[in-house]
Parts: C-alpha cells; structure tokens; sequence
C-alpha cells in the first residue's frame, strides 16, 4: 500500500471546483450565494443567504460523535467527511456535511487544523482553519463591544447624578428629547408606560438610567480567538483617566462566548436579534438580570453580526457540499455546528439525502448536548447516530498507557492484544447506550489504523453488536478516501431506514438540580450529584429570576464519562460534584461547572505556528496539518 502523504500536500494537490458550480449543482439559486473573496483565484467560498429558505421536507440527520476521546485521537471529523464522501461521490445519493468553524487558538497552539484528515478532508484548508469568511472575527467585535459597553455604563454611574445620567441617556435633539426605540422596550420591561422623557418622576428616572449592576455578578468576559494564558486573569482600569476604577476580569478564547452559541442556535435574524437582546451579563444590586438590551447594545450587535449568520459552502477532496457554520465551544457551550446549516442542508438534499452534522468531543457530551440543546430549539430529529471508534482509543480506555503528544506510541497500540481492546470496549458499550436513551439507532464506525490487525477490527464490530449497535463497520477513508466508506455509508442508509422513536432525556420544566442528575446518572453513570454551595446559590438565583426551565449544557471534561480525565473505561461509584453554575439565557441553557474549565488555552513550548509561513513567490501557506 502506498504511504498516505501529509494532510496539507493531500489537500493541495486536489483542485477545487469553482463554487458558484458547486452552489449551482446542490440547488441554489444565484441570489441565494455570495462569492467571497474577489482577489481569490476561483472565488472559492460562497457563503449562503437563504436562511428562510427551510421548509419541513422529511429528511436524514446523521449525528456523528465518538467515543470517550483520549490523546490517541479518533478522527471523528475524518469520518464525516468521509462518510459524505462515501453517500455523495461513491453512492450517487445527495449529500451535505455540516461541520464546526475551527478557532484559531488551536490552529496556531497545539492540535493544528480540524478539516479532517488523509483521504477524507474539507479542502481548501488553509483557508478552512484561518478566518475563512471572518465570522469569528465578527463575534469578537460583537462580543467585546458587550464588555466595553458594561465597564463604561459601571464608570459613568459611578461619576454622575441620576440626572445628568439621564440627560445624557436621552439627549436634548432639537429642543426635545425622545426615547430611542431600545429605550422604549427598557422601560416596558421596567412597567413604566410612558413615550415622553419629560413626564418621568424622579423614581422613574433613577430606575430607567440607573442598571445598578453589582460589578461582582458580571458574568460577561473578553474574548480574543488566540491562546494567550496571561489573560485568564486582568486587571482592567488601570489608566489615570478611569480614576481608579479598577476591576478584576478575565479573557475567554472567542469560540467560548455567548454569542458564538446563540450563532449556533439560531434560527433566522429575527430570532438572533432577540437571542442577542436576552444576553444576561451581570445582576443589578437588588436580584434583578441586566441583559444586552439594559444596555442598549443588542441591536449594534445584530448588525455585527449580520453575515455570519449565513453558513460557508465548501467542498471535500471528492467534490461533495460542506457547510462550515458556528464552532461553540464544547464545554461551556453545546458544541455543535449551527441549526441554520443544518436546515439550508437539509431542504438542499430533498427527501432522499443524507444531512451529517458533527457533535464535538465525546458522545457523553457533544451528542447529549445534540440532542438535548440542539434538537430541541432546531425541532430536527436525526434518524441514526454514527459513533466513531478507533482500537488505539479502546485500548486505553482497557488500562492501556498514558501518551503524551508527540511521544512514541507503546507497543499496547501498535501490535495485536484483543484482551485490553476487549476491556476498553466497555467505552464503547456505554456511549452507545447512551445514544439509545434517545431512541435513534446508532451505527459504530472502526476508523481503521494501519497497525489495527483483522482480528481487532472484527472484535470491535462483533463487541458493537452484541452491545446494541444496529451495525457496525469498519472503514479506511483515512488511507482511500470516500471508497473506503462505503460499507458504512450502506449501512446508515439501513440504519435511517429503521423504526426510531425519539425522545429527549429530560423534560425541561424538571427542577434545575433534577435535569442535572439525570444526565449525571444515565450519561455519565454517575450515583448522584453534589451541588456546591455556590452552585446551590445560583439554582434558587435562576430559579427565582425565571430561567429555571432552561435545558443544560455540562461543563465537563470530555477525556472521561466521569470528571476526573484520568478515569478511562466506564468509571463508577462516583459522585459529580457541581461547583457553580452559569447562565447562558440568550442562548438559551444553563451550564453547570464540573470541577475548573479554562475557558482560554495556553500555549505550549513549541507550538504549531513554529511551522507556519507564507510563500512570498506562490502565496502558498506552509506548515498547516
Ligand atoms: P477528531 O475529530 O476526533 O478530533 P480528526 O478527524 O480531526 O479527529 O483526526 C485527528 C488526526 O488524526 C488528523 O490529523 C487525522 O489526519 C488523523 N487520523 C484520523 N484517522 C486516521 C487514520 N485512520 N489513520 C491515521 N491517521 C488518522
């Protein structure tokens, strides 16, 4: 067999067909497709604007997730695109993957692209994991015009009079002053039913200028898309000219923030208007929530973000459709591509198609927050899951040595031993009862190694069954590209023939602590929970200010079913402690905190951009994998 060049050399030595062909072979009409990027060669992405265009045809969502990841890797983005590679180019059905944006951070840090791998990619990948179309620079700007916006309205409260606060709030334009129409919804939402500023009594003035935020409840941070640790933890203010007032606050990695997930959720711009204006970002001194809205920011931000809401079509090395839309976080977020991918994908396949959308990390937590978040606003209901397994991965999970990057694999993962791959199997059998909790029939697909041996693939496959896999297959798209994927494509079309019956794991009117225990037991196999006492705080805080009924998105590390990474296999006996919890209301979930979350990574000694460059003669970018 011929040896697999690397990622990058693969990716490049495809050409790409020009997009608006691509726009015009799955449906779309010339008024629907922006081609961006004028200077480009062949105008090589389009992004798509017919975000209406969804109507309820009856169609196939496949969800693929993984296993319990470890560092051995399992190429769950390498399915995806294998797997459509496979329905599109090799089983002539219609076809779209839609897939996550990646952050820069890790582009630049440690784990280095995300459009797959080998023979299965979305190309092309530079463009693919750097800006692409700049929707994460968008909500970088829109984020950070939150967090200036809440410093300055804290300065300004503190340096003015009730009075002249609200002089300047609704200015004098021409001998009058009138109410902006922000302002009108705030003092709706306060009951003070009145449009002319000057019949306001003097209560009413303090009520409406002042938000009164107690700056220790901001929950609102800074966001940046690089790795940059320094900034877990700033003091911001320090300027004479902020006359000491000083504050404590942090930076997230921009994939981390609220309105990365309200992209990923939302359904039309009308409804990301109200998402954005629903923003909680702090709580005033006497309980109550200040939104975007308070602020009056959330209409600049709709504006911000006004073409990131359209999805990015791109193609695989086989020519297929790939949406690349939203990449939230998987932690503190619900980690999944956006809804309105989903929907344009599905309406552009039509009744026969295949839709395979990709839930981030472990089937513990990419896959429950895809059902559970995801499905619930989006109504969409998949049809199969596919749960992506590798022997190396199993095999930790069996007790197999610990791997850092870049060491030596041990010769555990490099040569045939069936008694640990049996024993990590265990993994396996529980992330695949836990897609059957959701009634939807799960297909396990073995992403083949070239040092897995027959008897090991065999074991998986056989292990898959007798666990309650409708089936499972092994396939090399890594090594040959859709081709290598067929038996599994064959055998998710069974599987979305199949009789499902759908059903989500917790009703959402459940008590907070409630919804929380379920998931801890029936998904992680956990006893029970352990609700600290700030987290014991914030239940009777958003329980009292009406946020109660939201749906849950963990915080949890997602390199065990359980909140100690080191735990492989199927831990049990433990009980998961809550340590806060925190709301993400525009977004629409509440995200308890298991154990510490960094919400920025941090750079290691010798991190991936020591590769990257730029070819002045060719404009090529070297160094990405
Ligand atoms: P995940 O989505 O699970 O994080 P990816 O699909 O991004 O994993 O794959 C991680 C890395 O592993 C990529 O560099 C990819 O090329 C490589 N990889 C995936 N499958 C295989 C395979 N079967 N053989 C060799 N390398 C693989």
């Amino acid at each position: 067999q011929k040896p697999v060049p690397s990622d990058i050399v693969i990716s490049r030595s495809c050409v790409p067909k020009p997009i608006d062909r691509l726009a015009t072979e799955v449906g779309l009409l010339s008024d629907e497709v922006e081609l961006y990027g004028k200077t480009k060669p062949d105008g090589k992405y389009v992004v798509v604007t017919g975000y209406a265009l969804y109507n309820k045809l009856v169609v196939y969502v496949v969800c693929t997730s993984r296993i319990t990841p470890t560092p051995l890797g399992e190429g769950k983005s390498t399915t995806t695109i294998g797997l459509v590679q496979a329905l599109g180019a090799h089983m002539k059905l219609n076809v779209f993957a839609c897939v996550r944006q990646p952050s820069q951070g890790p582009t630049f840090g440690i784990k280095g692209g995300a459009a797959g791998g080998g023979y299965s990619q979305v190309i092309p990948m530079e463009e693919f994991n750097l800006h692409l179309t700049g929707d994460i620079h968008a909500i970088t700007a829109a984020n950070n015009l939150v967090a200036a916006a809440i410093d300055a309205r804290l300065f300004h409260e503190a340096t003015q009079t009730d009075k002249a606060l609200y002089n300047r709030l609704v200015p004098l334009s021409g001998g009058q002053r009138t109410f902006s129409p922000i302002q009108i919804n705030r003092l709706m939402r306060l009951g003070i039913e009145k449009t002319d500023p000057t019949t306001l009594t003097e209560e009413e003035i303090t009520r409406f200028a002042r938000l009164d935020m107690d700056p220790d409840s901001i929950t609102w941070h800074r966001v940046i898309d690089t790795n940059d640790r320094f900034l877990r933890k700033i003091t911001i203010g320090q300027s004479p000219t902020e006359k000491g007032h000083t504050r404590e606050a942090q930076f997230s990695i921009t994939v981390a923030s609220e309105i990365m997930a309200v992209l990923a959720l939302t359904s039309s711009l009308k409804d990301m208007r109200q998402r954005l204006a629903k923003m909680v970002v702090a709580t005033s001194r006497s309980g109550q929530p200040i939104t975007t809205e308070d602020l009056g920011v959330s209409g600049a931000l709709t504006v911000l973000m006004r073409d990131a809401i359209k999805p990015n079509l791109m193609q695989t090395l086989e020519g297929t459709p790939v949406f690349v839309h939203a990449g939230p976080f998987a932690n503190i977020a619900h980690g999944n591509s956006s809804v309105l991918a989903d929907k344009i994908a599905l309406k552009l396949v039509g009744p026969e198609g295949f839709v395979v959308t990709e839930a981030g990390f472990g089937a513990d937590i990419g896959m429950e927050k895809f059902f559970n978040i995801k499905c619930r606003y989006s109504g969409l209901r998949p049809h199969v899951v596919v749960l992506v397994a590798t022997v190396r991965a199993l095999k930790m999970h069996g007790g197999g040595p610990t791997v850092t990057a870049g060491m030596a694999l041990p010769k555990e993962y490099v040569e045939e031993n069936l008694e640990l791959l049996e024993k990590g199997c265990s993994n396996m059998r529980k992330q695949v009862e836990n897609a059957r909790h959701f009634g939807v029939p799960v297909v396990v697909a073995v992403n083949a190694f070239k040092t897995d041996t027959e008897s090991e693939l065999d074991l998986i496959c056989t292990l898959a069954k007798e666990v309650g896999a409708f089936d499972a297959v092994r396939c090399s798209h890594w090594a040959e590209g859709g081709a290598g994927a067929v038996a599994l494509g064959q055998a998710v079309q069974r599987a979305s023939e199949a009789p499902s019956d759908f059903k989500f794991l917790y009703d959402v009117e459940l008590p907070i602590a409630d919804k929380i225990r379920i998931i801890a037991q029936k998904i992680y196999g956990a006893d029970d929970i352990e609700l600290l006492p700030d987290a014991q705080h914030k239940v009777e805080l958003y329980t009292k200010q009406g946020f109660g009924n939201l749906p849950i998105c963990m915080a949890k590390t997602h390199l065990s079913l359980s909140h100690e990474a080191d735990k492989k296999g199927v831990p049990t006996g433990f009980v998961l402690p809550i340590r806060d919890i925190r709301a993400s209301v525009g977004a629409g979930f509440l995200y308890p905190l298991v154990g510490t979350m960094p919400t920025i990574p941090g750079l290691p000694t010798r991190p991936c951009f020591y590769d990257i460059d730029l070819d002045p003669e060719t404009e090529q970018v070297n160094g990405l994998f």
